[in-house]
């Protein structure tokens, strides 16, 4: 099925909650390929609204439409939207950003995603239309588990609304090489200079997005004496702050490490950039 309106998509979506959803199609191919059986697929490439991006909340945000991919990030956004560009640099491929989109990531619940990171960091709200209207949920609250999303089986997700930087933004990631691979942990920050705050997000290091506010409070607290002391209780914090699951790419030890020496590493790159 292949809707080219936005009410023709969710009216799909609600008549046939059985029909799988498919974007840029990275993830649902992947499950195609090893046999996954599906009644029908609802195709939201042709939905010319869910491409759309505009700046709103009188320029201090911008609207990323469903099906914006990680290329339309760094062609498009990566002035406004520095920290989300640094984080869409280093996903897969040319050709896996080309397709795969932001909204794609977050429904496939993974919760090491590198757009979930830095979704979070950046204060992001995911925007979701169903039969009963338009919600809100925050980014870093939106992946609920591995393979899990706040979605309902009659709902879309229709826009991602991030925050403008209003500061420096940095992202550190730790995977098994630099390319092609996804988070083992990864951090990342948002420097408020006018608030004198910190935003910061970090993925793989729990079932899902960890925001770790006694870190974030501590920058507020420092702001005017950032030290190498105060950047190792940072990182100390963020360790503190993570609960990690063991997998086949990395253990639980070993994810906690990470996290606090990532941490550090954001901060120190985004202190500088002040
Ligand atoms: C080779 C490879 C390397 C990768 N490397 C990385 C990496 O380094 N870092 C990283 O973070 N990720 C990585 N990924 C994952 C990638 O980010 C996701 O596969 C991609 O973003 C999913 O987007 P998509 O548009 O292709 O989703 P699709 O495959 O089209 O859909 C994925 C899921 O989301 C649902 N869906 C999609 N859009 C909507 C919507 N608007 N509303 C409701 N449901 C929707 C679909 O039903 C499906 O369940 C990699 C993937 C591949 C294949």
């Amino acid at each position: 099925m292949q809707p080219r309106s936005l009410d023709d998509a969710l009216a799909v979506r609600a008549q046939r909650p059985d029909a799988v959803v498919v974007a840029g199609g990275t993830g649902v191919l992947v499950e195609l390929n090893r046999g996954l059986d599906v009644p029908a697929l609802l195709d939201l490439s042709r939905v010319a609204e869910l491409r759309e991006s505009t700046t709103v909340d009188d320029g201090a945000a911008v609207r990323l439409g469903a099906t914006t991919t990680y290329t339309d990030v760094l062609e498009h956004h990566a002035a406004a939207l520095p920290g989300l560009a640094a984080a869409a640099r280093t996903v897969a491929s040319r050709q896996v950003r080309n397709r795969a989109t932001l909204a794609g990531a977050l429904v496939l619940g993974d919760p090491s995603g590198d757009a979930l990171a830095a979704l979070g960091a950046a204060d992001a709200t995911v925007e979701v239309a169903g039969p009963h209207g338009i919600r809100h949920v925050v980014a870093s609250a939106f992946v609920t588990g591995p393979g899990a999303c706040d979605l309902g089986p009659d709902e879309l997700v229709t826009a991602l609304i991030v925050p403008v930087a209003d500061g420096p933004t940095a992202y550190a990631k730790a995977g098994a090489r630099n390319a092609m691979a996804r988070a083992v942990c990864a951090v990342a920050i948002e420097l408020h200079p006018v608030a004198r705050t910190a935003t910061v997000c970090v993925v793989g290091a729990a079932p899902t997005a960890i925001r770790p506010g006694t870190a974030e409070a501590l920058v507020a607290d420092a702001w005017d004496e950032l030290d190498d002391r105060v950047l190792r209780r940072f990182g100390a914090l963020v360790a503190e702050a993570v609960d990690p699951l063991p997998d086949a790419r990395g253990s639980s030890g070993y994810r906690r490490h990470a996290a606090g020496v990532l941490a550090t590493r954001a901060l120190d790159r985004a202190w500088d950039a002040l």
